[in-house]
């Protein structure tokens, strides 16, 4: 027959199992969380480079009209230049016509600028689209992982839940309550005897006291030290199916 204490062990080991299975899944919802922060930072700094790179393309085609633009004029001005009546009207000819070179050539140098920070900017682009296809894969992968260990451990946890609502039931309420109200400060709320010690705080149990808690499995000890709830055993239960029984 079982007793309170066999009951409440059986929890512990439940409990323990449920915590680690949470540990497992650990650090990886940070971690995802990290990742898609850096993805978000990567997605941005590729739409800035395009943009940046698209107004230089619109200032080149631009350019390229105007530069068109200003070689006609110059074009007709000199051509103008050979039905002047007079010196005066050839000499603002020939000031309009350098006024309009040195525009074009203005813009002509700018165009030669801005095709080195175009290829620049698309050597630039290229490594920022190579690392934002890394940080795409490194959310995937994460993504890929967390659902696994998520999908594969709820069934564990249901299982263990299960286990535990039916032992749950065995156990005196004020046990019960005494036993959750441990856990918020010790994980391990049952621990065994071991070396006539608690295995939770190591403290010495006097000779007379163990023998008490071997005596009488229908009682609950409490370790005076730390306040667990002590096993009277070298280990705690294994967790099986017909350890619930
Ligand atoms: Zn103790």
């Amino acid at each position: 027959m079982k007793h309170q204490i066999d009951y409440l062990a059986l929890i512990a080991v439940i409990d323990r199992r449920l915590d680690e299975l949470h540990e497992e899944i650990g650090e990886l919802p940070e971690q995802l969380r990290r990742a898609r922060q850096v993805l978000e930072h990567r997605q941005a700094l590729v739409e800035e480079t395009r943009g940046i790179i698209a107004e230089i393309r619109s200032f080149r085609s631009q350019a390229h009209v105007t530069i068109q633009e200003l070689r006609d004029r110059e074009q007709r001005l000199s051509e103008q230049q050979f039905r002047v009546r007079n010196n005066r009207e050839f000499d603002a000819l020939t000031r309009e016509i350098q006024t309009v070179r040195a525009e074009r050539e203005r813009v002509e140098q700018e165009l030669r600028n801005s095709a080195l920070k175009l290829e620049n900017l698309e050597a630039i682009l290229q490594r920022q689209e190579e690392e934002l296809e890394q940080a795409q894969q490194e959310v995937a992968e994460l993504e890929h992982a967390l659902e696994l260990l998520s999908s594969n451990q709820s069934e564990d946890v249901m299982r263990l839940q299960e286990w535990r609502q039916r032992v749950v039931e065995r156990i005196r309420p004020e046990l019960l309550a005494e036993y959750e109200r441990i856990r918020t400060f010790h994980r391990d709320a049952v621990v065994p005897v071991r070396r006539e010690s608690c295995s939770g705080c190591y403290s010495r149990i006097t000779p007379q006291r163990l023998v008490e808690i071997r005596m009488h499995r229908d009682r609950v000890f409490r370790c005076e030290n730390c306040g667990r709830i002590l096993y009277p055993g070298e280990q705690l239960p294994e967790l099986e199916a017909e350890a619930l029984t």
